[in-house]
């Protein structure tokens, strides 16, 4: 009888990792892209921090330049999908998703400015640095907020190239930001956003 007893533990144990092991998949290839001069401390921080909350795997890219085609010399900023359409048809991009990240004033004709804009569903993603920091505003300087802002700013748009819409829960990272204000209140992580993940469960990290 003693047999049985061991060896009922020793094929429950055999049976989990196999069925785990059918179900994993690869994560998704993010590639991230500066386009003119952006801190590479910066850069490999966030794609840490990205790949902690989503389930991708992420790349520095070398830098390239911003797309002088996409400046509005009459608003002094970039038209964000000039640079999206440009960076797109410059390489057979070998990633899931590009995020570019630029540190210029973004718009499109419809606002004033933008902190960002993705393909959704989609591959590209673009944001700007220029406006999360408090020197923006004329205030001193402060670096932990200012990442926090770039990384929720960086979740946002990708979950965009995922499709997942705008949340309805001002603590989801995919709710729309306004202002700062809304983006500082927001939460850096999908844990709020139950109403847009919508089976995208899998893309997330718990
Ligand atoms: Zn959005």
């Amino acid at each position: 009888m003693g047999i049985f007893v061991i060896l009922f533990p020793i094929l429950v144990s055999m049976n989990f990792p196999s069925s785990e092991a059918s179900a994993e998949r690869k994560p998704d290839r993010v590639g991230l892209l500066p386009l003119g001069e952006i801190s590479s401390e910066l850069l490999t921080w966030l794609g840490a921090e990205l790949e902690k909350r989503l389930y991708v795997q992420v790349e520095v890219l070398p830098a390239s330049s911003l797309p002088e085609s996409a400046y509005n010399p009459q608003r002094k900023q970039y038209y964000s999908s000039i640079i999206l359409d440009k960076i797109r048809n410059l390489h057979p991009w070998n990633y899931d998703k590009v995020l570019i990240i630029v540190d210029v004033d973004l718009f499109v004709p419809s606002l004033n400015f933008v902190f960002g804009e993705a393909e959704s569903p989609g591959k590209m993603a673009i944001i700007s640095l220029t406006r999360l920091r408090q020197e923006f505003y004329g205030l001193p300087g402060n670096e932990l907020l200012f990442r926090e802002r770039v990384l929720k700013e960086a979740l946002h748009e990708l979950g965009h190239t995922y499709g997942m819409q705008h949340s309805k829960n001002p603590d989801c990272v995919m709710y729309f930001s306004n202002s700062l204000a809304d983006t500082d209140r927001k939460r850096a992580d999908f844990s709020q956003c139950q109403d847009v993940l919508k089976g995208l469960e899998k893309i997330i990290r718990r």
